[in-house]
């Protein structure tokens, strides 16, 4: 602990709270201001812009700092809000930082309480989905606000600016509003069900001029302009939502970095689920009782620590978690970090006290080398103010697991492509094919994309293109169209790695007439064995709206008043299309 200093912030860790930032501010204004009007050498001022960092981290973040560190080797420093400056499992990283950045930066702590002034939905606010969340495959980018169970309620902009971005797609984020504000911040709507007059009618024009049924639309800066307070639209359940809610977001605008909402103003009730303590004995994950006994340390896993969490071994902190700021290109680090088997056994994601080998999840703030000699080892583990577990465990088996290098695996006509680092320990796998059939044993998520390779022995080359691939493993399921290549395999792609078969779909989705609404909506049942989308939407020739939700497979088109034909045409993911005419 002696190189190991630990700064007192929401996270509660015991250590000193420093003093009085401003003047540090100062100073370390002033002498970026030197620095870069200087014309010292490029190592020069990158060293010299380090030291400032540093200096700045510790002066004006000393309410959001969450760890500093230094030794003769690197510097470290984690920090819960600051743009620019982070960890990346022990190395540290700053990026080219802007000059103006950097004054943004300084002025950043003042004002960031101030960014949202007003709530997205009405208050009280009541949260569905936590930020940094595990979910597969990545880690949760906002906050779930609760609607009630209902959609159609008011969102709201919570600051001065404009729309950056607006998209309509049947998954993901379905309906969804980007909104930039001058402050450098970007928020996001996502989920909705509709847009406001104006934005919905740029939307539909947009639409209509592309003839798209899916949308990513980026208007001109500043034409679609809203102020803190106005709606922009209705909460809804559009895309892959479980249910209705408003999924709500903070951007860092230049780098599209997550930004924690609750830092720069979202007022929500504290976490309630507090964090659990997981070990797995015998190969089951159970809730760790007072004493524990495990093989492993990567047999530790700890459910949902909202604040972060330091674990320490003989009262050493070995890790230290915390996720508050974090960029797309980092999401799949996310299953490096979750305990897989916890999820697969008792449906709750947990986090791995000791990070895997594989894929160092981001948010380490402290990565230490855990005792590697079996025994009796003094455990606690911490989550913002809060105790999470504390006691002795008996570890027989410490050394680090071994990666998965990469590797092929064959039978028959099929081939399994595993490239290294696709697990987070060293499988092995058995495989066993049956035609058109592979069983592979164990299954086992993977981290990264599995290459399923299939040589067909009698397949028409119409048939080349229409196939997919049905795989399972203990997460769930996937369906992945097949690519032909230029030796004569199918090629199927996959981050599911388990039993697999591939199927034929030869037919156009399946379209059936639900009912019309009194609004003039029209709804369509349509269904496939694969993802289905709209092409194109028609009223007595003439265009129209339509928007395809997939969880309930049903196409809605909207048909205000209009008596006529309809011709609506959908296709699937391998190509297969089907026209659905009906007399209004
Ligand atoms: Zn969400």
């Amino acid at each position: 602990m002696k190189a190991l200093r630990q700064i007192g912030a929401r996270g509660g860790v015991a250590g000193k709270r420093l003093k009085e930032p401003k003047l540090f501010v100062l100073a370390a204004q002033i002498f970026h201001l030197l620095l870069e009007l200087s014309h010292a050498s490029v190592l020069l001022r990158k060293g010299l812009r380090l030291l400032l960092q540093l200096a700045y981290c510790q002066a004006v973040l000393c309410d959001q700092v969450v760890y500093l560190r230094l030794n003769n080797a690197n510097a470290v420093c984690g920090i819960s809000h600051a743009p620019k400056v982070g960890v990346w499992h022990g190395n540290f990283y700053l990026g080219a930082m802007p000059r103006l950045s950097f004054w943004m930066l300084a002025l950043l702590p003042l004002t960031a309480r101030s960014q949202i002034a007003v709530m997205p939905l009405d208050e009280p606010l009541a949260v569905s989905g936590e930020l940094a969340e595990l979910r597969n495959h990545h880690f949760h980018s906002g906050i779930d606000l609760r609607t009630g169970g209902v959609t159609g309620k008011n969102v709201y902009a919570v600051a001065d600016g404009w729309v950056r971005r607006i998209v309509v797609r049947p998954d993901g984020y379905g309906w969804a509003l980007y909104l930039d504000h001058p402050t450098g911040f970007t928020t996001v709507y996502a989920h909705l069900e509709s847009f406001q007059g104006e934005i919905g009618a740029y939307v539909r024009r947009e639409a209509e001029r592309l003839d798209r049924y899916r949308l990513d639309l980026y208007p001109p800066r500043e034409s679609l302009r809203v102020a803190a307070g106005q709606v922009i639209g209705a909460s809804g359940n559009s895309g892959a939502s479980g249910g209705p809610h408003l999924h709500f977001e903070l951007r860092d605008q230049a780098t599209e970095a997550i930004l924690d909402p609750v830092a720069y103003g979202l007022r929500i009730p504290d976490a309630p689920n507090p964090p659990a303590l997981w070990a797995r004995q015998s190969g089951r994950w159970r809730r760790a009782g007072d004493s524990l006994a495990v093989d492993s340390w990567n047999d530790l896993a700890i459910t949902y620590p909202e604040q972060g969490f330091y674990a320490a071994v003989d009262d050493s902190t070995r890790s230290a978690w915390s996720l508050k700021r974090w960029t797309f290109d980092v999401q799949r680090g996310a299953d490096g970090g979750m305990a897989l088997d916890l999820h697969r056994q008792q449906g709750v994601r947990g986090f791995l006290l000791h990070p895997t080998p594989t894929q160092p999840a981001p948010g380490w703030l402290v990565n230490e080398a855990w005792p590697e000699r079996p025994g009796r080892y003094a455990l606690s583990v911490t989550s913002g103010d809060r105790s999470v577990w504390r006691g002795a465990v008996r570890v027989a088996n410490p050394q680090k697991q071994r990666e998965q290098p990469a590797a092929t695996w064959s039978d028959g006509p099929w081939s399994l492509q595993v490239p290294a680092r696709a697990f987070s320990a060293e499988q092995h796998l058995q495989l066993r094919s049956n035609g058109r059939s592979l069983d592979v044993q164990p299954d086992v998520a993977a981290i990264k994309p599995v290459h399923y390779y299939w040589t067909p022995d009698e397949l028409p080359d119409s048939l080349r293109t229409r196939t997919y691939l049905a795989v399972r493993d203990g997460r769930g399921s996937a369906k992945i169209p097949g690519v032909p290549t230029r030796d004569g395999r199918l090629h199927y792609a996959s981050k599911t790695c388990g039993p697999a078969q591939v199927r034929l779909d030869v037919e156009g989705p399946q379209c059936r007439l639900v009912r019309r609404d009194p609004d003039g909506g029209v709804w369509i049942r349509v269904t496939d064995e694969l993802d289905p989308e709209i092409l194109s939407a028609r009223i007595n020739g003439q265009w129209t709206w339509a928007y395809l939700d997939l969880k309930a497979e049903l196409v809605r088109v909207d048909a205000a008043g209009a008596t006529g034909e309809l011709v609506l045409v959908v296709g699937d993911e391998v190509g297969n299309r089907t026209t659905f005419i009906h007399t209004l």
